[in-house]
């Protein structure tokens, strides 16, 4: 899986702490009207960054090659014919979440290109690479799951692993990062830790704290239905940064899943989204090269901003209070962060701070080399 092909490829100017990837095409990946992960979402995250003044950087397509890092030549053809209308029950194409669309296989091309770029960019010495296509953490080797086809993270992991010796994923999301997690389950020179709703109440049903990997390098922090941010952070406090530092990561591949959010419409944590954005802050402040990729969230008030104040966060810009004027219509919001946190305070307290618990040995464990 680990073949050298990280070359010097992606543009990004000195003195800018970091790319941010995008391209239009890559709002043909849609499920079509009523599906959830509606492209409008990105349509208006990237209005708010030009108006923002982020400079987009324009990626290539994946290649075929990119995708055979992680997935099958079998699957492959299985999405292409998808995309034709094909449907493909072994594959996950076709059924329930993961509807056909109009060429599957080359509209998700783009948003693994916008992950695999980013990776490159990192590779190359660029600190952040930020591409908001993309995050599609449930996808796996030979399956499509939960929205998401290919699996760019996976993809980025991969390119990055050829530059750094170990690399840290950490997903931020209100579900479970199960496709990222299965895919490096016994690769210890790969950690990953998600923060999410327990697999009790949401799909995918997984990430509970006994799955540790071969080697631990699989850390899982679930919380209840109906935790608030208070208890959500502290547990991201408790455990991430230190794990991240004992295990010595030198590069981290961020999933940015906005669904955590209180408004979200198919999920049950609640979030305000400043505190979404501390967990943001301390990523940034592990100082480490990262790749920075979108995920879920559905509701179209709040992914945007959170999604935009993230990348502001990371480009080491100041969040400002209110959304540029000539966006807000669009956006239909003013201001990035919310004005009230969900109440009341400390829900879910005793679960998380018993998964924390659990946790605190499994990250003793971690050391470098
Ligand atoms: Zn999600």
């Amino acid at each position: 899986m680990l073949r050298r092909d990280c070359s010097a490829r992606a543009r990004y100017s000195r003195g800018v702490r970091g790319e941010f990837f995008y391209r239009p095409e890559m709002l043909s990946y849609d499920f079509g009207a009523g599906h959830p992960l509606n492209p409008e979402r990105l349509r208006r995250a990237i209005a708010l960054a030009e108006a923002e003044g982020i400079q987009v950087s324009v990626p290539p397509p994946a290649t075929y090659d990119d995708l055979l890092r992680i997935h099958t030549r079998d699957y492959l053809e299985a999405v292409k014919r998808a995309g034709e209308g094909v449907p493909s029950p072994e594959h996950g194409l076709g059924y329930g979440d993961d509807p056909l669309f109009s060429d599957m296989h080359g509209a998700s091309l783009w948003y693994v290109g916008g992950s695999a770029a980013a990776a490159r960019a990192v590779c190359d010495g660029s600190p952040l690479a930020i591409s908001l296509s993309g995050g599609l953490h449930h996808a796996m080797p030979e399956r499509a799951s939960g929205f998401c086809i290919y699996n760019d993270l996976a993809v980025a992991i991969s390119l990055l692993r050829e530059r750094f010796s170990r690399v840290a994923y950490i997903d931020i999301d209100v579900h479970h990062g199960d496709g990222v997690q299965w895919i490096f389950y016994d690769e210890p020179t790969v950690l990953t830790i998600s923060i999410h709703e327990s697999g009790r109440s949401l799909f995918p049903g997984t990430g509970f704290v006994g799955e540790l990997g071969a080697e631990k390098t699989s850390l899982n922090i679930p919380v209840n239905a109906g935790t608030t941010g208070d208890v959500w952070l502290e547990a991201f406090r408790a455990i991430v940064p230190t794990a991240v530092r004992r295990f010595g990561a030198e590069a981290i591949v961020l999933q940015m899943g906005t669904d955590t959010h209180a408004l979200d419409p198919i999920a049950h944590v609640n979030l305000a989204a400043q505190e979404w954005l501390e967990a943001v802050q301390e990523v940034r402040g592990l100082d480490l090269p990262t790749v920075a990729c979108g995920g879920g969230g559905y509701n179209l008030r709040t992914v945007p901003r959170m999604w935009i104040a993230a990348a502001l966060t990371l480009l080491d810009r100041d969040v400002p209070e209110g959304i540029p004027a000539d966006v807000q219509s669009l956006l239909e919001v003013s201001a990035y962060l919310d004005a009230d946190l969900p109440t009341p305070r400390r829900r879910g307290e005793t679960a998380a701070e018993d998964a924390v618990r659990q946790l605190k040995e499994s990250v003793e464990w971690l050391s470098v080399g």
